[in-house]
């Protein structure tokens, strides 16, 4: 591949140097006051935010996107230069850019580790640009030749057999030498980030001992590089997992190591990292008790559902794991960005800024599978990653980062995440800078009324919810009246127990909506606390030895089972009395798992009513092995007497245990 930048940068840099544009560091736009701009979508203005609140967006992988071919444009659809970019992001309400820095994001042949390139000279030619519209710089020092994050915080190459003493010396001279390469060029930075995400390390060291001791030789370096040019700087320590009770802990430490900053930073993507409130209550706590400005250096949200270049996103429908708080849509993504501003705003004076990360980060070229060229444009789009690293990460990060980044490299995994669509055009989102000034004069409407689950108990009748809770573009829901299909509601009732799709009209201001609602017909479990979730357990009689509730890998369903083990040979008998059953026919069942329970051991489960029992055996085979016995329809009279219960009997260091007991009306 051929070493971009060497070629690229005499270039850039030569057309800048006849562009002397202002530098004045303050952005000429002010938003303040400013009044509601039609829009098609709906934003709120945010109480009491000032134009020196910082709304900033992290374009590292510009340069990268640019020379792989992208075209950015304006809201019209003319194409827009690098001065277009960013004096479009400044009209919008951005006043900050962030930049990351990695010290050699490149093999020993030059070829790039991808990720955008971001070495130092791709952050002076970003900077310049950012600096030329106006708007402030957040360098992001990574102290890493590659992305750093929880999971990784790898030396820089140069640094990996350093003494702790000599890494040390290195860092400083590395802060010191770029920062004064920043300053010398013009770019206007603000803020600098000493480490990215340093939760669990930096720059190869993983004790908080060192990482501390580090962290106050890079922040001293950091504002030493600053007097010596006499600038002013904002020091940022940068964190993730807002949302985790550790996140104090950081704060403390880093005051016990005498480390001297002025901003705790987080990142907080909504899908990772709990709620907006939580997020408030972490950063006002680190604000109070620590005297630190506090901001969220990191956040984004998805617009659309689709894949544009080939390469999977992160966060998408389908992703495991993840809490989508917000519609995936343009209008979504406004208000989440909407919501977490305002919940760095609800800290008080000593929240600073937000930072949305990534929003140009879109396909190099716009894949579609469905397309007849999908291969062709893959193809292509892999040869453009490769050679000017512009996707996450290349195949020659492998000799970096050989088990991730060197086996699962490709392009970006952030588009549909971006604040312009796969074709460069700017989304109405990007505006949200500046409409959290002034507001948008878009009514409040209902943006959609989904389907909805709903569950019944058996044998009564179906007590269909009168209102659904539909979503208002401003992101809350509001109740509205529907009408249930009558028809679909008494099939269901007669059916019984089960699981049924009942159609509905909603409707609101004369607008109508269909929509589905799963309905389920639950059977009565007559069993009490049958999966002892519930903390009371005074309905169960346990007697015996060896067994407890607990929670651990022994469950089958929510966190508690009935355990059992002991040293000693294993008795014991549980039962629960069940009064008030209709009289009818009824089935009792349980699920058992376990070992080592000896010969002939006793696993019984059983009924019994008005004295007489009814039983069957059950046993165990190994963990998580679960057997389901069931006593079958069992007659009970009116007002019996009504006990049900297991007994076991095995061996010393037999193991297990009984969950999810069911008493139901046979069918
Ligand atoms: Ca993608």
């Amino acid at each position: 591949m051929k070493k971009r930048l060497k070629k690229l940068t005499f270039f850039i840099l030569t057309g800048i140097l006849l562009l002397t544009g202002c530098n004045s560091g303050v952005s000429k736009y002010s938003f303040e006051g400013s009044s509601p701009e039609d829009s098609e979508i709906y934003v709120k203005p945010v109480e009491g935010l000032t134009d020196d609140f910082l709304r900033g967006v992290d374009i590292s992988s510009y340069l990268s996107q640019i020379e792989s071919g992208v075209k950015y444009k304006d809201f019209k659809g003319n194409e827009l230069d690098e001065t277009g970019f960013f004096k479009l992001l400044a009209e919008c309400g951005v006043n900050a850019v962030r930049i990351r820095i990695w010290n050699d994001p490149e093999d020993k042949d030059g070829n790039s580790y991808g990720g955008g390139h971001n070495d130092l000279d791709t952050a002076v030619i970003i900077g310049k640009w950012a600096t030329k519209a106006g708007l402030q710089v957040l360098a992001d020092f990574h102290c890493s030749d590659f992305w750093a994050d929880p999971s990784k915080q790898k030396a820089p190459k140069e640094w990996a057999h350093y003494t702790f003493e000599n890494k040390t010396a290195a860092l400083s001279e590395f802060l010191k030498t770029s920062m004064d390469r920043l300053y010398n060029e013009g770019v206007n930075v603000t803020m600098v980030q000493v480490g990215n995400e340093i939760n669990n390390g930096f720059a190869g060291e993983t004790s908080r001992e060192r990482i501390n001791s580090l962290l106050v030789t890079g922040t001293d370096a950091v504002r030493e590089a600053a007097d010596s040019n006499g600038k002013e700087v904002s020091v940022v320590l940068h964190y993730t997992n807002p949302e985790s009770s550790n996140l104090l802990d950081y704060a403390r430490d880093l005051k016990n190591a005498g480390v001297e900053y002025d901003v705790f930073a987080v990142s907080y993507y909504p899908f990772w990292h709990g709620t907006t409130e939580r997020l408030t209550e972490q950063l006002q706590n680190i604000a109070q008790n620590y005297n630190k400005k506090v901001m969220v250096a990191e956040t984004s949200y998805l617009y659309t559902p689709d894949d544009g270049d080939g390469q999977g996103n992160s966060v998408s429908l389908d992703t495991a794991g993840v809490v989508l708080g917000y519609d995936i849509s343009v209008q979504g993504q406004s208000n989440e960005v909407r919501a977490v501003i305002n919940a760095v705003k609800n800290v008080g004076d000593a929240g600073i800024g937000v930072f949305y990360w990534e929003p140009a980060w879109i396909p190099v070229k716009v894949y579609d599978p469905d397309s007849a060229d999908a291969k062709g444009i893959l193809e292509q789009n892999r040869e453009i990653w490769e050679t000017f690293g512009s996707g996450w990460a290349s195949s020659f990060s492998k000799t970096y980062d050989p088990n991730d980044a060197g086996k699962y490299y490709g392009g970006s995994s952030w588009d549909n995440q971006g604040l312009f669509d796969f074709n460069g055009n700017p989304l109405e989102s990007l505006k949200v800078f500046k409409y959290v000034f002034s507001g948008t004069t878009k009514e409040l409407e209902i943006v959609k009324a989904d389907n909805i689950y709903y569950e019944s108990g058996i044998g009564s009748t179906v007590q269909m919810p009168s209102t659904i809770p539909a979503l208002l573009n401003s992101g809350d829901t509001k109740d509205i009246p529907v009408t249930w299909n009558t028809e679909h509601v008494s099939e269901a009732e007669a059916s019984g127990a089960g699981t049924y799709q009942i159609s509905g009209i909603a409707e609101d201001n004369g607008i109508k909506y269909e929509l589905l609602c799963t309905l389920e017909i639950k059977k009565i479990n007559y069993i009490k606390n049958y999966g002892f979730e519930e903390a009371d357990m005074s309905m169960w009689d346990i007697k015996g030895n060896g067994v407890a509730k607990e929670a651990d890998n022994n469950k089958r369903s929510g966190e508690y089972s009935l355990k059992f083990w002991d040293s000693a040979p294993v008795s014991f008998t549980a039962e629960q009395k069940i009064s008030g059953l209709p009289d009818g026919k009824y089935d009792l069942g349980a699920y058992l798992q376990g070992g080592n329970a000896g010969s002939n051991p006793v696993f019984e489960l059983y009924i019994i009513v008005n004295g007489e029992k009814f039983a069957v055996q059950s046993g165990v085979t190994s963990w998580q092995n679960w057997d389901n016995p069931v006593v079958s329809g069992v007659e009970v009279p009116e007002g019996a007497e009504v006990t049900v219960g297991v007994k076991v009997k095995a061996a010393a260091e037999a193991w297990g245990a009984w969950d999810d007991f069911y008493l139901y009306e046979a069918e």
